[in-house]
């Protein structure tokens, strides 16, 4: 894409209403823009990004049987009366249009994925399934402060399997944790998220939460150096402040954010809707349900505020907008070339063709944070190709215009 083209401008200045680092980087690098508290536009970089971790989460889910759906946002309070969140929800939108048609924006889907499956799952040989989609959901958070780490309306996978029996949840449950440390591993954010142990609602003694460590975050959590694991502030009291799986009691204390969250729902929702099957017997039994959920915006903002410095941000291999930012200074004939070269060859690149000087180029490349800038310039030239330079090193060196190719691809291999 040409930089021309993009008609989001970057800025010097730090928004005055914007309090965290994730929502200042990311508007001032024309990322997103906020309409009200907790409410952003994505703008082309910032959907390019959310797209990149959409198609891991995607092909990860797939990976593990889970088949796409995309369910309503508006939703029947009928629905929500059947579970009995409709009262107790802090934090769900309601649209009172008059007395007889009651709706909600969606805050999570229980309330439609159940009832939709009833229709579909009679015998214990529709069984199991594993169903999901990408989703805006809406939540009227109090402290919508976080810039997109806590929005009012986010985007957000949530997948749901049905079980006949606990074995095959119990087994399904294990195997969504091993996928969710894929993806924050193909997010290069392992080293700092941790599996943690978190309170379990009415059906299971815990659940399990992936808290990324950070000073953004709003959650404490207790990290077990020795398991690599940790447990949320909220539940280390009736842990008796041990690890729950080697009993060592030297945890440390730190700040995190909650990436994802999976639950053993059990028959939580599939009772109220009587979502049931019959078993080879012919009797009637619960559907045993799980719910895995993992917030895409937050993401987002969580790899901003772990992957920055001074000048902007840094973009980890697997989410950067674009793979190379070219930059022509004055040499745009030869840059066009290029920008063709690498497109042809499905290399995804930004390229600055645009009239402006040398120094503001390099100010909004640092600030966009795309991993590699090549620049075309006449000295680059004189001296046999063009300029590459990681976004992550100072130091930069000329490499011949026919070895570009490689250059990129070796390093997005690495
Ligand atoms: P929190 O305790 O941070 O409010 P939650 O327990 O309400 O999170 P879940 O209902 O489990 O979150 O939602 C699943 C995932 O959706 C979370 O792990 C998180 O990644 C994301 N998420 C939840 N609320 C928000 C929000 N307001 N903004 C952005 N992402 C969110
Ligand atoms: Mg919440």
């Amino acid at each position: 894409m040409k930089q021309s083209q993009l008609f989001a401008k970057t800025r010097k200045e730090t928004p005055k209403d914007e309090l965290s680092l994730n929502a200042i980087l990311l508007i001032r690098a024309g990322f997103i823009d906020k309409l009200m508290a907790g409410v952003y536009t994505f703008l082309p970089l910032g959907l390019r990004v959310m797209k990149k971790i959409e198609g891991i989460i995607r092909e990860e889910m797939e990976k593990v049987g889970g088949v796409e759906i995309f369910m309503p946002t508006l939703q029947p309070k009928f629905n929500w009366d059947q579970t009995g969140r409709w009262d107790t929800m802090d934090d769900l939108f309601k649209l009172d249009k008059s007395k007889d048609s009651e709706l909600a924006l969606g805050p999570t889907h229980e309330e439609v994925i159940s009832p939709l499956l009833k229709r579909f799952i009679s015998s214990h040989k529709d069984l199991p399934r594993y169903i999901f989609q990408f989703q805006n959901k809406f939540r009227n958070e109090k402290r919508a402060k976080s810039g997109i780490l806590r929005g009012r309306e986010f985007i957000m996978k949530d997948l749901y399997s049905f079980h006949a029996n606990q074995k095959d949840l119990d087994e399904y449950y294990e195997k969504q944790k091993e996928v969710y440390a894929r993806i924050f591993k193909r997010l290069e954010l392992e080293e700092k998220t941790y599996l943690t142990y978190a309170s379990g609602g009415s059906f299971s003694k815990y659940s399990h939460e992936f808290q990324t460590i950070t000073p953004a975050g709003e959650d404490i959590i207790y990290i077990c150096p020795k398991c690599k694991m940790a447990i949320n502030k909220e539940i280390i009291e009736d842990l008796e402040n041990k690890c729950p799986n080697c009993g060592n009691t030297n945890l440390l204390e730190e700040k995190a954010i909650e990436v994802g969250n999976i639950f053993k729902l059990g028959t939580k929702y599939s009772a109220p809707f009587q979502l049931n099957y019959q078993d080879e017997e012919g009797r009637e039994k619960p559907v045993l349900m799980g719910c895995y959920g993992i917030g895409l915006s937050r993401l987002m903002g969580t790899i901003v505020e772990i992957f920055n410095d001074s000048k902007g941000i840094i973009w980890p291999k697997s989410a950067t907008p674009f793979q190379v930012h070219l930059i022509s200074l004055g040499q745009n004939e030869e840059a066009e070339k290029i920008y063709a070269e690498l497109e042809e060859k499905g290399i995804e690149v930004l390229y600055d063709d645009r009239d402006i000087s040398a120094g503001e180029k390099f100010y909004d490349s640092d600030l966009i944070g795309i991993p590699i800038r090549v620049i075309m310039s006449k000295r680059s030239l004189e001296n046999g190709g063009i300029e590459y330079k990681l976004r992550s090193e100072d130091k930069s060196r000329i490499i011949p215009l026919n070895n570009i190719n490689k250059e990129i691809e070796t390093f997005y291999l690495a």
